[in-house]
């Protein structure tokens, strides 16, 4: 290997001449100097090389003493480069101490009002909605926090980074543009910074900023390998050469690492590390060595890359060259970080930085850096742009200089960027949002640099694929020119940020400008005028689907512009007018050669005669992009709205205007989307259907739809309304079905395809006729604010559905600054309904509004349409009204617009009215929809509302609209006029759904007759139809209403009883399941009504539900039916087995202790439980019962199934068969085992204990533990013989064999009393615990078995128990019957499992549990009292006594006496316990004169273990506080262990704990047979218990732990919460963005994800925070899971707004967040920004569901629901 050996001693080590520097000394020696640039630069040629990139240090990376030595070598040559180059340079700027001097510089700075807070990637972000002066203007947190807006309406975002607060910026901010801390005091002057520094600092400042700058500039630039500029030479120069690998956008990561590994030959894991560093500074060296070591790896790389694609950049370096590379970026932070403190160095920086070099024109340093942006790294960029930032944007007066600069090298600057592969946040074209947003700023580049054509032309430029006519052409263009459109887009944004604020006065030369960008912005539409034409495909589908999102990308982005044109346009008359001329002139371009030709044709219908193109869209090129005309379009409506059209309308630019013309694209248009409609351009594919789509859609329609609307209104309000129609229906191709009856017939008769046709075309053209006459809510069309047409469009959104705030911003378009205009109206038309736990809030429409509903709103689609119409109707027969909905009435038109009326009463369209209404008379056949008539009627109702409105606004004799009369005037048509022919309609029994309009209809006639006449009369005001119509016609409609009803009941009574005959035949059909399922709610509230049962029973009776003196529950029959086989079965003990589908889990939900490392499974030692309860299993159950039979054939159908799947297709199902897990077959919850359903326990009492005085049945205390004592030694001999294997041999001779008691027989094996089939389930069950507990392989013999099944009771009850307690409910009777049904089962399985396991291990389970309550020496490592948690012990040593008693055959079982023995035990135990880790000293203030008999005990309790443990134990005055810390202490256990014994008994609860409320104490301790004053349990057996108490307290962990030694864990144990989240989003936003990677030193983490469980903020979905869990390489959150929640974790990731749930490896799914907006909507992803707030319920809802153990099965339930949630990896999360 030719690795050049690193001489360390020369080289890394600061030798004694860098001890002896003194950079003061140096300072002066430089300033003396004749050339202080020379100076300096011999200075930094001889250190620089020796202190800055050494190479890798000799050790070698992976170990950790490695990366020890490396961190150590990181930190010398940091303290060198502050020492020996950075202080000089501080020297000799300050000519002090640095730290003094900066100081001294700050406080005499004054700064500017400017924030400037440059942010950070994921850093919060605020603009105000309403002062704002564009979205681009934002605060930072401390800014906004201290503002006025933080009480407007605001929008929040995450920065992607670079940007910088607005905070100070008076042109940012409409009002509120200061935050108090920026707020311009007195200090700020608008003197020259540069003033206030002394004069010789002034000089020192220039000379050191130039002398740096312009090194740093020209290390930056050079693409020198090699060389060094002059001066800069290094001193000796060695064979020290760097492998430098660049970043692109090309290649993969994966690509990369593996590149490396080959070349350079290191791990996966330093490939790893290699490309991460590639990919975020830019470059990273990968060798270092001698120059043919490196070009060696050179070679290699680009080999390996140049394959498919261009090589991966590599250069070999010499490493003084990247030594001083490195300076000069380490040098320009500096120059950052010095000009904070000091306004007047920074603008002296600026000074230098943009004043032309020698070489003139763009040689100043800062041009130089700008120029060369594309060729630098990543990392040199972001520390040069930051710089910029830092100094010439903080700087008003060089802000402009700079962006002046900026602007005139813009299109040299856009060009670099486009070839350049790097994303756009590192170019320095970035920094244009900067700069054109400062309105003044915009408007005088525009104004001096022409800016706003300088975008545009080069906008055009760089898009060159055209076609012959010089149209965008898109089709087929490659990838790398869709990248580079993408590029391009970006010059669209800065557009966008020139026009964003319109100008509040014109200048002449703003005019000229503005108008000359117009000029190019016209070439630009001139260019998408017609692009992407479409030919009707006949006969065969296309091939091939044409492109066309780039043309509609364009369009889509382009949107904005557009219209920011017209609103320019809008303030000044002279530019709108010129603006118009232009358009015009540029449309009539796009429409020379469009009349060419071909002879016009010549049409004729009713009377009139048009000439017109002979064209057919179905034959025809056709294109839906006709941009020019549609900004026309905008115009012509501009200029609608000025005072010059009602004035004088002559000065209108119209003159030159031929409406045919004009209307002969956007018709065009309109009609390929009726035909596209109906079906006549299905073999064009998709494509077509898409942009016929986005034409439509809201984020396009503005300048589309609407506008080719807007152009037919122009056209026909300009053209002889008959002419209008007449091309309109040449167009639609229909003209020939009107016209003639001949060719109508022959249509008639044609292909069912051609008639339907045909309909939806006839359809689609009287909707376009209803549009442009009906259509008038654009200002400048009708006579309304653009508030009207938003409070329409919610109307018409609302008329649909109520919505939420979320889909009606959707539906509305944005404009530039991204508002809709929504906030302004919505609480005038919509209430707003609050959402509940789940769902969103609702606004809903106001009834008030319904009148208002238009069926033909032109923005509804079809679907919406039929929606809308169908609430709205429904919404009627609701009030009691007809169903008719007419058009309401609609706003006035402007005056260039009012002729449209003239449509409504032409003769064309009477004509059509009369033929579709004929058609609809004779009904015959397939010629006629109802469709169309109801358009037709509708099109009736608008004329006579237009003539009702005429006649109320106006004298008879001006009213030149009568409608009436031409409908009532007698047709050529045989059966009469349009009148008579709807009075046929209204009496034909199949319009039924059209008879409440045609009544209006005729109605209104009547109503308009009447105020013609009255006006004719005696010219009185009018009146409105309701009330003008006489009392007859008012009459008749009630008397036809009551017959609606009529029919209506009968309608409804028929449905009815259809419902109800076929539910019986259902039920029938289905009786077994329905009889199940009373059962099962017969079976939910069986326990609630056993306990009401029991409670008639005799009162004196007082429930006890352990000891001899228990009340067992009355012997019941469990009948209970099988879910899969339906068979109903008795749990018995010989019968087959019964299952519960269940789900074993880990759990720390409880513990205390998160910290806790579990051990290896393989020597855990789970018998007792430490009180930190840091590690539980926890069983829950759907409640679901199966024969064992019948589940374990479903498991195997199961199991092949996968098998079969996975054959088929690779992939995760939601469960994991091969861990046992299945979904139950009735609710798929997610289980992973069956526990057995065993009979209730039988009584241990004897048949004849009644009859017994109670002091036989019940021995002492201290008459069982002598029993339990010998029976004990006699069990340890026995396995001591045993395992000494003489157990046949006679007695050994030294020990006396001890006295078994009598009947107690060791060698007795008793019979059990289960079927196989149970013992089979029982097995079944304790090996699942076994093997999620302790996550090994099943293994039966294993002697933990049982113990885990023991655990599980335990830690499920105590679970449980802490439910009820946190949500307050009653100990008993709240469960829900799933999980009683569990506890149950479970508590009876743990009770009999010990049956399946070897009597031996149970039975030395029961001598260890025994031990740790009566110390005996003999028995090693029993654990002290402060570390076991007593419910465990308690609850394991009464389920394994039964194994001892078992074998007591002295036919008289005393195991109830030994489980109150037990109890009594462990109770004395826990107090103890709790005394001995109870601090009680904080208050000592009250009365202890006379304590009551508690306190008193409490109090010489405690004593006595102050005697045992002395000064360990604080002194305690109080007994008052001593017991009620017991009390309190206590009461978790008390309530466990009644649950536990409630269930193992099947006793009823008392009364008294069935319901909630505090002060259960005696009836708690009662029903536990338990003394209320506990310490009685002590006192009572006083002399037995002391000598314990002291050999509890003499244990050595017990001093050990309280002096520190371990955890202490104190009583009662607080629930584990969630962790308190902020009411603000923000808060945590902030919190995850200041959140590095623990891993790669100081990054930002992409993905900060929050655990809720502990509050652990990590780096999820990335590759440096993998790490290895059980052999699989996993993300930081599942790998978090692993120690904080046992594999089960809760998550919130903070940039997403969004919970997640992992459980194990392999499952996940996202949850809803708890933070809402005020419109009760959350906001996952982020993306709407309205600031969000947390919603306590729902977050508690979260918490519930951890705290139930209930995550898995969400996860489970989601992903069964959605099964592409089941794809993900959430491992790499
Ligand atoms: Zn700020
Ligand atoms: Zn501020
Ligand atoms: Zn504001
Ligand atoms: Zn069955
Ligand atoms: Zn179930
Ligand atoms: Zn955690
Ligand atoms: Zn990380």
């Amino acid at each position: 290997m030719a690795a050049a050996e690193p001489d360390t001693d020369q080289l890394s080590s600061p030798g004694s001449e860098f001890l002896n520097f003194s950079a003061k000394d140096t300072a002066s020696r430089w300033l003396a100097a004749a050339d202080l640039q020379q100076e300096v630069y011999r200075h930094l040629a001889a250190y620089v090389p020796r202190i800055l990139c050494l190479g890798p240090s000799s050790s070698g990376g992976s170990s950790r003493e490695g990366q020890r030595e490396e961190q150590r070598e990181e930190q010398r040559e940091e303290l060198a480069y502050q020492l020996l180059l950075l202080a000089p340079l501080e020297w000799l700027l300050l000519r002090e101490e640095p730290a003094a001097g900066l100081a001294q510089l700050q406080e005499n700075n004054r700064p500017s009002p400017l924030c400037g807070h440059v942010f950070k990637v994921g850093e919060p972000t605020y603009s105000c909605r309403e002062c704002a002066a564009d979205p681009t203007c934002v605060l930072c947190m401390q800014c906004f926090l201290g503002s006025v807006h933080k009480e407007h309406r605001y929008r929040m975002t995450t920065s992607g980074g670079g940007g910088f607060c607005d905070c100070g910026d008076a042109e940012a901010w409409k009002r509120g543009p200061y935050c108090q801390k920026h707020t311009p005091t007195d200090r700020h002057t608008e003197e020259d910074p540069v003033a206030q520094l002394p004069a010789d600092m002034v000089a020192r400042g220039y000379s050191i900023f130039s002398i740096i700058l312009k090194y740093a500039v020209d290390l930056l630039t050079c693409d020198q390998e090699e060389q060094l500029p002059a001066g800069l030479e290094p001193p000796e120069r060695g064979d020290t050469y760097y492998c430098m690998l660049f970043n692109d956008e090309v290649h993969t990561y994966e690509q990369v690492i593996y590149t490396l590994q080959k070349a350079v030959n290191c791990s996966q894991k330093e490939a790893v590390s290699f490309a991460t560093m590639v990919d975020r500074d830019g470059r990273k060296s990968v060798r270092y060595g001698d120059f043919q070591f490196c070009d060696q790896a050179k070679s290699v790389i680009v080999r390996n890359t140049s394959r498919q694609s261009k090589p991966l950049r590599v250069q070999v370096m010499h490493s003084s060259v990247v030594a001083h590379q490195c300076f000069a970026l380490k040098a320009l932070s500096w120059m950052g970080q010095i000009i904070q403190y000091s306004d007047g160095l920074r603008r002296i920086l600026c000074q230098v930085g943009l004043q032309n070099g020698p070489e003139g024109e763009n040689s100043s340093l800062v041009d130089r850096l700008m120029l060369n942006d594309s060729k630098m790294w990543k990392g040199a960029r972001n520390i040069y742009h930051q710089l910029l930032m830092n100094s010439l944007l903080m700087d008003l007066k060089y802000k402009k200089i700079f962006a002046i600069q900026f602007a005139k090298n813009y299109r040299r600057l856009q060009t670099d960027f486009m070839e350049d592969d790097h994303e756009r946040v590192v170019s320095v074209t970035s920094l244009s949002v900067q700069l054109f947003t400062v309105p003044t700023m915009a408007r005088m580049l525009m104004v001096e640099q022409n800016l706003m054509t300088t975008i545009i032309r080069t906008f055009v430029d760089h898009l060159r694929h055209r076609d012959l006519q010089g149209r965008f052409q898109f089709d087929r263009y490659t990838a790398q020119q869709a990248f580079k459109f993408g590029r391009v887009q970006s010059l669209i944004g800065d557009l966008k940020y020139v026009l964003i604020t319109r100008p509040s006065e014109w200048t002449n030369q703003l005019r000229l400008k503005f108008l000359e960008g117009l000029d190019a912005f016209l070439d630009l539409l001139k260019c998408m005028q017609g692009m992407d034409p479409v030919v009707r495909q006949v006969g065969q589908h296309i091939e091939m689907e044409p492109e066309w999102e780039a043309a509609f990308t364009l369009q889509m982005k382009l949107t904005h512009i557009i219209s920011m044109i017209q609103e320019w346009c809008s303030t000044d008359e002279h530019v709108l007018i010129d603006a118009y001329r232009k358009c015009l002139s540029a449309l009539s371009q796009c429409h020379c050669g469009l009349p060419d030709g071909e002879q016009p044709i010549s049409l004729s219908l009713a009377g009139h005669t048009v000439d017109t193109f002979r064209y057919q869209v179905s034959q025809d090129k056709v294109s839906i992009h006709l941009p020019v005309c549609r900004l026309l379009a905008g115009l012509h409506v501009l200029l609608s709205r000025t005072e010059l059209s009602s004035r004088v309308p002559e000065q209108l630019p119209l003159g030159e205007l031929s409406p045919p013309l004009l209307i002969e694209l956007p018709l065009r248009c309109l009609v390929l989307c009726a035909q596209v409609h109906a079906g006549m351009w299905r073999r064009n594919g998709f494509s077509l259907i898409n942009q016929i789509y986005y034409y439509h859609n809201v984020k396009c329609r503005v300048e589309m739809f609407d506008k080719d609307i807007i152009m037919l209104q122009a056209g026909a309000s300009m053209m002889d309304p008959n002419h209008f129609l007449m091309i309109v229906l040449s167009r639609f191709e229909l003209f020939n079905i009107f016209n003639s009856a001949d060719v109508r017939k022959r249509y008639r008769e044609a292909n069912k395809d051609v008639v339907q046709q045909n309909n939806t075309l006839i359809e689609e053209m009287l909707h376009l006729i209803i549009m442009v006459v009906g259509e008038r809510y654009v200002a400048g069309v009708g006579q309304v604010e653009p508030f009207d047409e938003v409070r329409r469009e919610i109307i018409h959104q609302l008329s649909i559905r109520p919505m939420a705030h979320s889909e009606l911003v959707k539906a509305l378009p944005e404009n530039g600054n991204k508002e809709t205009g929504l906030e302004g109206v919505i609480d005038i038309v919509a209430s707003f309904k609050k959402p509940g736990v789940t769902g969103r809030g609702l606004y809903e429409l106001r009834p008030e509004w319904n009148k208002n509903f238009n069926l033909y709103f032109h923005h509804y689609s079809r679907a919406d349409q039929s929606k809308a119409e169908e609430a709205q109707r429904k919404l009627r027969r609701q009030k009691g009204e007809d169903t008719a909905l007419p058009p309401p009435l609609p706003p006035p038109l402007c005056p260039l617009f009012g002729s449209l009326v003239n449509l409504l009463q032409c003769d064309v369209l009477l004509s059509v009215e009369g033929a579709v209404l004929q058609w609809a008379v004779e009904s015959s056949g397939g010629g006629w929809t109802e469709s169309m008539l109801q358009r037709v009627l509708h099109l009736v109702a608008m004329s006579l509302l237009e003539e009702q409105q005429q006649l109320e606004n106006n004298r008879d004799d001006d009213v030149t609209f009568n409608y009436t009369y031409k409908i009532t005037r007698e047709a050529p048509s045989p059966s009469g006029s349009v009148l008579a022919l709807l009075e046929t309609l209204q009496k034909a029994p199949q319009l039924e759904v059209h008879k409440d309009m045609i009544t209006w209809i005729i109605k209104m006639v009547a109503n308009i007759k009447t105020m013609r006449e009255q006006t004719a009369s005696t010219s009185t005001v009018s009146v409105c139809p309701g009330h003008g119509a006489e009392e007859t016609v008012r009459d008749r409609d009630k008397a036809e209403r009551k017959r609606k009803a009529e029919m209506a009941r009968l309608r409804r009574e028929k449905i009815m009883a259809q419902m109800s005959e076929m539910q019986k035949h259902f039920i029938n059909e289905n009786k077994e399941l329905f009889q199940q399922s009373l059962e099962e709610l017969e079976a939910s509230t069986s326990a609630a009504a056993e306990t009401s049962a029991t409670g008639l029973g005799p009162t004196c009776v007082t429930q006890v539900c352990v000891g001899p003196r228990r009340v067992g529950r009355a012997e019941h029959r469990q009948l209970v039916t099988c879910i899969l086989c339906q068979e109903e079965q008795e749990v018995r003990g010989h019968s087959r087995a019964m299952v519960l589908a269940a789900f074993v889990q880990r759990s720390t939900v409880l513990s205390k202790n998160r910290r806790h490392i579990v051990p290896d499974p393989e020597r855990q030692e789970p018998l007792f439980m430490h009180p930190d309860l840091s590690l539980g299993i926890h069983t829950a159950s759907c409640g679901h019962i199966m024969h064992a039979i019948c589940w374990q054939r479903y498991f195997e159908a199961v199991q092949l199934k996968e098998q079969r799947r996975q054959q088929r297709l690779r992939g995760h199902t939601s469960y994991d068969v091969e861990n046992g897990e299945f979904l139950c077959p009735l609710c798929e919850c997610l289980s992973n085992t069956v526990i057995p359903l065993l009979p209730h326990s039988p009584d241990h009492r004897c048949t004849h204990s009644l009859s017994l005085p109670v002091s036989v049945n019940h021995p002492t205390l201290e008459a069982w533990l002598n029993t339990t004592n010998q029976q004990i030694a006699t069990l340890h001999s026995a396995h001591r013989k045993q395992s000494d294997g003489t157990a046949e041999e006679a007695e050994p001779a030294g020990e006396a064999e001890p006295a078994a008691p009598e009947g107690f027989r060791v060698d007795f094996t008793p019979q059990s009393p289960f079927s196989s089939s149970i013992r089979e389930m029982i097995t079944t069950f304790s090996v699942s615990t076994y093997k999620v507990g302790l996550k090994l392989n099943p293994n039966e013999q294993d002697p933990r078995v049982p113990v885990l099944s023991w655990s599980t009771c335990a830690y499920t009850i105590q679970s449980i128990e802490r439910l009820l307690m946190e949500e307050e409910k009653p100990l008993f009777g709240s469960l829900p019957c799933r999980q009683d049904d569990c506890l149950s089962s479970l508590t009876r399985f743990s009770s009999a499992c010990w049956t399946v396991a070897p009597l031996k291990t149970v039975h030395t389970h029961f001598i260890r549990l025994f031990t740790a309550l009566f110390p005996d020496s003999q028995v090693e490592n029993t654990p002290c009292i402060l570390d076991t948690d007593m419910f465990h012990l308690l609850v394991y040593s009464v389920l394994s006594y039964s194994s001892v008693q078992s074998l007591d055959q002295s036919g008289c079982s005393v195991v109830d006496s030994a489980h109150l023995h037990l109890l009594h035990l462990v109770t004395v135990a826990h107090l103890v316990q709790i005394l001995l880790t109870s601090t009680t000293e904080e208050v000592c203030m009250d009365q202890d004169s006379e304590g009551s008999e508690e306190e008193i005990l409490t109090c010489q309790l405690y004593n006595t273990l102050r005697k045992h443990l002395g000064s360990v134990l604080p002194q305690v005055s109080s007994g008052w506080q001593l017991w009620r810390c017991v009390k309190a202490g206590i009461l978790p256990f008390l309530r466990a262990t009644a649950l536990f014994f409630h269930y193992l008994n099947s006793t009823a609860p008392p009364a008294d704990l069935l319901v909630a409320g505090p002060g259960h104490w005696e009836a708690l301790c009662s029903f536990l047979s338990l003394p209320s004053n506990l310490l009685q349990v002590h006192q009572n057996q006083h002399t037995l218990l002391e000598p314990l108490i002291y050999r509890w307290c003499c244990h050595p962990g017990v001093r050990q732990t309280l002096q520190g030694g371990g955890v202490i864990v104190r009583f009662p144990r607080e629930s584990n919460r969630l962790i308190e989240l902020p009411e603000d989003y923000s808060v945590l936003i902030n919190q995850a963005s200041s959140f590095t990677c623990p891993r790669s030193g100081g990054d930002k983490s992409r993905a900060p994800t929050l655990c809720l469980v502990c509050g652990s903020m990590l780096c999820s979905q990335s590759y440096c925070c993998q790490t290895e869990v059980e052999g699989e390489d996993v993300g930081a959150c599942t790998a978090h899971t692993f120690t904080c929640g046992a594999g089960v974790g809760l998550f919130l990731r903070v940039r997403e707004s969004q919970v997640l749930f992992v459980a194990g490896k392999t499952k996940g799914s996202f949850y809803p967040p708890p933070y809402l907006d005020d419109y009760g909507e959350t906001d996952q992803g982020l993306k709407r920004g309205n600031p969000l707030h947390l919603c306590q319920e729902r977050y508690r809802k979260i918490e519930r569901l951890w705290r139930q153990h209930g995550i898995a099965e969400v996860i489970g339930h989601a992903q069964e629901a959605n099964q592409t949630l089941v794809a993900i990896d959430w491992q790499h999360l």
